[in-house]
């Protein structure tokens, strides 16, 4: 096959396990360069972009390129600044062009809709001494705690209130994610200056999940410099993380000891009156009255994530109202006691075979390479499940559904769990699976 084609295939396949931006980071300016008896050998455009793309998709392209070869093969990959290879159009694979980056705030998370209590008040406390004086008393404030506590609920608070007193005011919220992709696409198409000037120019700079910057020093370096420029102008940034700056790994220590030096509180995972206010509020956002103690089952049913109560809550409401049930005690409980607590004590290989049951598919379909419509939602199913209850690491689990990348798993991941606030069908294959998974 002629090495554009070749390309050109091997680009379609990735595309089917990465989101747009994504794509557009790594692969954007990768060429297949040539191919000696049974060695690919692909450009990419800078060492940064070369080291990424072997520790995260090494797998991925070895597999789309043995799908579309049908033999084995090594992909191996070299920077190649100025690039000769550029005649594939891999920007005509995608319609739309990288989502801008320069967030709206959610206006959904208010710091009027915050409830308080013993687990969040301190941090609380400090966003209201944060929104007083921005960028003067606590610069970073950094915000730490466990998935679904609040975390970037506070964050967008603040931003909220700080822009109603100065609604002019240059404000960007992303992810450490979307830091990291604008990072090494201003890289990849010489636009550095560009990025500085939206960075460094913010007056008010909300980075949410910190975590996601360890190991790239390259972020980290760009980060540092943007972090002094927008402290020495007094302009606020508020980081969140699932830990302590201390607990990050593979963290330069002068960033370390820069988010230490601003103000860090954690959010503790709710206490159960807590819990109990919050779901009595999300109600009513929702336009619904729940019996005081059906709000109280609902919040025994789970301790830890309010997101997962959230989640939990909209549930009900949405099954009850499906099958014309008021939002009685008895119902609730009856849900509650359909839908198991917590999942018993179970291996990988069996949350596996359930689903692999389910679904009528053989296991090493199941964990193989094809990506058929029929095979790729129970795999994104197993790598929620294998996520969310039983608690593996992406990495792991990329290992166990066949060698995948962990990116793919926490896409994966987060599409389902998004389906299943959204989409009746699958809320009720998963209530079944769950069902199974308890009774095994
Ligand atoms: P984190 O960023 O810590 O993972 P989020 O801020 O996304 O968590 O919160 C998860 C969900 O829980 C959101 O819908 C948020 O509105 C809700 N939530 C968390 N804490 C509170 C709180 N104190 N009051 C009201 N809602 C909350
Ligand atoms: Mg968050």
């Amino acid at each position: 096959m002629e090495k554009l084609k070749l390309w050109q295939k091997i680009t379609v396949e990735i595309k089917h396990e990465l989101d747009q931006a994504n794509f557009k980071t790594w692969f954007g300016n990768c060429f297949l360069k040539e191919v000696v008896d049974d060695i690919l050998v692909i450009t990419a455009p800078s060492a940064f972009i070369k080291e990424q793309v072997t520790l995260r998709y090494l797998d991925l392209l070895t597999e789309a390129a043995e799908k579309i070869l049908g033999k084995k093969v090594k992909i191996e990959l070299v920077v190649e600044s100025n690039n000769n290879h550029k005649t594939v159009p891999v920007e005509e694979i995608f319609e739309a062009p990288a989502p801008s980056q320069i967030n709206i705030l959610n206006p959904k998370y208010t710091l009027e809709n915050f409830v308080v209590g013993m687990s969040n008040n301190v941090a609380f406390a400090a966003a209201q001494a944060v929104v007083q004086n921005p960028g003067i008393s606590y610069n970073p404030l950094f915000i730490y705690g466990g998935t679904g506590v609040g975390k970037t609920h506070l964050m967008l608070g603040i931003g909220h209130a700080i822009l109603k007193k100065n609604p002019a005011l240059k404000v960007i919220y992303c992810s450490s994610e979307q830091f990291t992709n604008d990072f090494v696409s201003a890289i990849q198409n010489h636009r550095m200056g560009d990025l500085r000037a939206k960075y460094r120019l913010a007056q008010l700079l909300l980075i949410d999940d910190i975590q996601f910057f360890s190991g790239r020093e390259g972020t980290q370096e760009e980060f540092f410099h943007t972090f002094n420029e927008l402290q020495s102008k007094n302009s606020q940034m508020i980081i969140t993380s699932d830990r302590s700056p201390h607990e990050i790994a593979k963290l330069e220590d002068r960033l370390r000891s820069r988010f230490a030096g601003g103000l860090m509180v954690d959010i503790q995972p709710p206490d159960f009156d807590t819990r109990v206010a919050i779901l009595k509020a999300k109600a009513n956002e929702w336009g619904t009255t729940l019996p005081e103690e059906a709000l109280k089952l609902i919040a025994a049913s789970s301790e830890v994530s309010i997101r997962e109560l959230e989640g939990k809550l909209l549930q009900i409401i949405q099954v009850l109202k499906a099958q014309n049930l008021p939002t009685t005690t008895e119902n609730i409980t009856l849900f509650l006691n359909k839908t198991p607590k917590k999942l018993p004590a179970l291996s990988h290989q069996q949350v596996l075979t359930i689903i692999c049951h389910y679904f009528n598919l053989a296991n090493k379909d199941l964990i193989g390479p094809k990506r058929q419509k029929e095979l790729v939602l129970p795999r994104h199913l197993a790598m929620y499940i294998l996520s969310e209850e039983l608690g593996m690491t992406v990495e792991r689990i990329g290992q166990i559904l066949g060698g995948r990348d962990h990116t793919t798993v926490m896409h994966a991941r987060d599409k389902i769990k998004n389906l299943i606030t959204k989409d009746k069908e699958m809320q009720q294959i998963f209530i079944e699976i769950k069902q199974e998974l308890s009774t095994n």
